[in-house]
């Protein structure tokens, strides 16, 4: 597959293509972020890497973090880790409140915030040092040291995440948080503060197109069966309440985020990272998902 030429017919069209989508602005550090950035990044489970434009330049991946943490509350938990949340499509908002009120406060899936929040409590309850661990964590399995958070934009979301702290208060209330509210915010702040680029996501996600093994040594870190959930619930969840769309239009797992990110999938092929930070309404990154329609289509290949 001559995937260098695809990215190239990608690039082009992508820059004819104007986006009428807004860089997410809620959190005010992210809307310091240049909306031309373009970068695309795709490593193959052969080793092979190809790439086009910003693919080394760093922007907040924010709710791409949301599938590293469940990784590893999942490893950590096992199966009772479904007792505190779903993993059905949420069909509403990423910062939802009023299903979590019908719901007594068990969110629909580990990728909408409220999930995501019950999952870095869970982290917060079993690992001797959250922050640092996430971090060797994420670090190892992009094969990457360079990798940080980002202080400012965990700063610049704590002050203005009146949301986030409804959506904890809730569960709090209705006993589907143990730890303090404030410290599991941090926490989650902290991990969607990740700052990392295409080609360090890219390398991070092989391992759920290759069985849950690394590739440069092939250890494994997850089973297989782990990975297949992780992927099932990309597919289904992944993408707010557009995880349909995107079904549809790239047939790939995957997860975006509001800075701008997605990442995606081909199992036994390939992991792909791409960023531009206008998002669509639904909140995903509007040419990140017209370049990867244009990838599965130009290949021909998907999971379907
Ligand atoms: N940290 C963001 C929030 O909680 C994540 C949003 C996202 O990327 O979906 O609002």
């Amino acid at each position: 597959m001559d995937y260098q030429g695809i990215l190239n017919i990608i690039e082009k069209q992508l820059e004819y293509t104007k986006t009428k989508g807004n860089v997410a602005n809620y959190i005010p550090e992210l809307a310091k972020v240049n909306p031309n950035h373009l970068g695309m990044f795709l490593k193959c489970t052969n080793g092979d890497e190809f790439y086009f434009g910003d693919y080394q330049v760093n922007f907040s991946i924010q709710s791409i973090s949301k599938v590293y943490t469940l990784a590893l509350a999942k490893e950590i938990i096992g199966d009772d880790l479904w007792k505190r949340v779903g993993v059905e499509p949420s069909g509403n908002p990423f910062n939802s409140l009023t299903q979590l009120e019908s719901e007594n406060g068990i969110p629909r899936n580990p990728f909408i915030n409220a999930g995501s929040i019950v999952i870095a409590d869970c982290l917060l309850s079993t690992l001797e040092n959250p922050k640092a661990d996430l971090l060797r964590f994420v670090r190892k399995i992009a094969d990457d040291n360079q990798i940080e958070y980002d202080n400012k934009v965990a700063f610049s979301e704590k002050k203005h995440g009146y949301r986030n702290v409804a959506l904890i208060n809730y569960m709090k209330s209705l006993d589907n948080i143990d730890n303090d509210p404030e410290d599991v915010l941090d926490f989650y702040y902290d991990q969607c503060s990740l700052s990392m680029n295409c080609k360090q996501l890219a390398k991070s996600f092989i391992l759920f197109a290759n069985e849950g093994k690394l590739l440069n040594n092939q250890d494994r870190v997850f089973n297989t069966q782990s990975v297949k959930r992780i992927n099932a619930i990309m597919q289904t969840c992944g993408f707010y309440d557009e995880a349909g769309e995107f079904s549809y239009r790239v047939g790939l797992p995957g997860k975006s985020g509001v800075g701008g990110g997605i990442v995606a999938l081909h199992p036994k092929h390939y992991s792909v990272a791409v960023w531009s930070p206008p998002l669509n309404k639904k909140g995903n990154s509007e040419l990140g998902m017209k370049a990867l329609e244009e990838l599965t289509s130009l290949t021909g290949l998907s999971i379907f």
